[in-house]
């Protein structure tokens, strides 16, 4: 026998509805690439985004096709969030942070039909526009006269040209809830980057996960400024839990420095701010620095990379903020675990709690965890047993989109894991606490590296034998790569001639800050770079800047 409830799919654009119904007034102010501020309300989202989808139905886009994003996070990039996948299209949003050669290849990839870039990344577009077949429409988010005249890319477009010739009467399309809304790439592991490709199920379930209270808990009654990019990993899911919730939602544009943060902060009275450490750490430095306080903000969350305990304890200590530290992957939509105490916690020293709150913390409803050994078996929940971590739920990816082979695992029971290349440890209570990563990456600036291209490129140099990566903790940016070399028998080579060969190959961030040469590179049975023995032997080195 099935209930007798009403069958309406999960669609991103009953969020838009709901918003626009029961919260058109909230406002929505935007830090934009023109320098100034822009205010309108949910009610004028809904509009715009309205204008846009019967732009995307003049184009001849049909159902699944892709739009790319080049983009700050800012009202217009919203309007794409909302226009494109409540029409059921496909909306990809682009790290602009990657080498333009990955950019390239993952628009092609894609297959996005129409680029929107902010016109901060117009020499991106220059750099890759004619490597794009696929694409048949550039648009510059911007009005019609701030339209670059001679930016040489062919038809382009201003978007509020665009849009503007639009009418906001549309009914939004009613599809399965299955079908694909957003497609996110990860650079994180070696080789091509892949593919996460959200459904609209999978982001409004997400959305409610967000919106908890022992997650992201997000209020009609918060200001909320997420800082975390819209190009990455979707915010941690905020746009849509915002709509969701119905707050007020702050965005900085291109101003991610500590000053211009905390004034917004101020400004706007935000009372909920998310992002990775390293803009924190550059918040958190102004205001130590300045010996300004908080008057509004309360809340913060923090993931992407470990949250150093001693900024969550100054957060909470020294301006009674709470920062809440959460682990979050694009393949998991992202939103895995945050760290928040339970009611038989609440009474213990400090110190304990600090701890408990500095793991990555427990799992949320809609994703499952657990910790397993080499053998596959489950690891004990003990807080000192160490596996890798798999999880499992309806908002965790199964496959990567177009690519062959499922990169999930069998348990013994039967059930499929997605292994997301973490290795962690969970206690009694289910606070879960990464130790280390079986995946070859580093994270800097919450922003990967792939440590094999470090290598690969390394290792082109004709008296190189053996290059290795690893990650170096780092103050600022977590951590930052260095290249650990062999040299050749009887051949010669200089760590500056090492670092000659990176620009132009790799983003300028994402070039080694130093080339460290040995003997002997640790290697195991299989012929494998030991990098955990390795970065062992190397764990008195000091970066050079340091
Ligand atoms: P991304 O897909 O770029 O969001 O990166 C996901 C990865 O970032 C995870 O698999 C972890 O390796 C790392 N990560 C995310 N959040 C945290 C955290 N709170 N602590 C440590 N590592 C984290």
């Amino acid at each position: 026998m099935l209930g007798l409830m009403q069958d309406q799919p999960l669609l991103i654009s009953a969020l838009m509805d709901h918003a626009e119904r029961h919260h058109g007034t909230t406002e929505l102010v935007s830090r934009r690439v023109e320098g100034d501020i822009h205010r309108y309300t949910y009610k004028d989202l809904a509009a715009r985004s309205k204008q846009l989808a019967n732009a995307l139905d003049h184009a001849g886009l049909k159902q699944s096709d892709r739009v790319a994003s080049i983009a700050w996070n800012g009202y217009r990039h919203m309007e794409l969030y909302f226009g494109v996948s409540g029409s059921g299209r496909v909306m990809h949003t682009i790290n602009p942070r990657m080498h333009p050669t990955q950019i390239t290849w993952v628009m092609n990839h894609a297959e996005d039909q129409v680029v929107c870039f902010d016109t901060t990344f117009l020499p991106i577009v220059q750099a890759i526009h004619a490597k794009c077949p696929t694409v048949k429409h550039w648009v510059a988010l911007c009005d019609a006269d701030k339209l670059p005249s001679d930016s040489g890319v062919p038809g382009l477009l201003s978007y509020e040209t665009w849009i503007g010739a639009e009418s906001a009467d549309y009914t939004w399309p009613t599809f399965d809830e299955n079908l694909a809304a957003g497609l996110c790439y990860t650079s994180g592991t070696t080789g091509d980057p892949k593919g996460a490709l959200y459904s609209h199920r999978s982001t409004v379930l997400h959305a409610y996960g967000a919106a908890l209270p022992d997650t992201v808990g997000l209020s009609a009654s918060d200001s909320v400024l997420p800082v975390v990019p819209m190009f990455h990993v979707n915010a941690w899911g905020i746009p849509y839990a915002a709509a969701l919730s119905g707050c007020k939602l702050v965005f900085p544009g291109p101003a991610m420095d500590g000053k211009s943060i905390y004034e917004l902060m101020e400004a706007e009275r935000v009372t909920f701010a998310a992002g990775v450490p390293t803009i924190w750490q550059m918040l958190l430095s102004h205001v130590q620095n300045n010996n300004l306080h908080f008057s509004t903000l309360k809340r913060t969350i923090i993931g992407g990379s470990a949250l150093p305990l001693s900024m969550q304890v100054a957060f909470e200590k020294d301006y009674g903020v709470t920062a809440v530290h959460a682990w979050s992957m694009t393949e998991t939509s992202p939103l895995g675990t945050a760290a928040q105490l339970k009611n038989s916690q609440l009474g213990l020293p400090d110190e304990q709690k600090h701890q408990i709150l500095n793991t990555q913390g427990r799992a949320v409803f809609g994703v499952d965890m657990k910790i397993v050994g080499d053998d596959g078996k489950d690891r004990p929940w003990d807080g000192k047993s160490f596996g890798d971590l798999w999880v499992r739920g309806p908002w965790v990816a199964s496959a990567y989109f177009k690519r062959e082979g499922s990169p999930l695992k069998t348990d013994e029971h039967g059930r499929k894991w997605f292994p997301t290349g973490d290795v962690a440890t969970i206690d009694h209570d289910g606070f879960m606490r990464i130790t280390d990563r079986s995946k070859d990456v580093i994270k800097s600036g919450g922003e990967w590296i792939s440590s094999i291209d470090i290598e690969n490129i390394a290792v082109s140099h004709p008296a190189v034998a053996i290059a290795a990566c690893i990650g170096i903790p780092h103050p600022k940016w977590d951590e930052r790569p260095i290249v650990v070399v062999v040299k050749k028998p009887g051949k010669e080579v200089t760590k500056e001639e090492i670092l000659a060969l990176y620009p132009g190959k790799l983003a300028k961030w994402q070039i080694p800050d130093d080339v460290v040469f040995v003997k002997e590179i640790p290697l195991g049975a299989t012929g494998k770079i030991q990098k955990r023995k390795l970065r062992e032997e190397l764990k008195d080195y000091k970066l050079p800047e340091l």
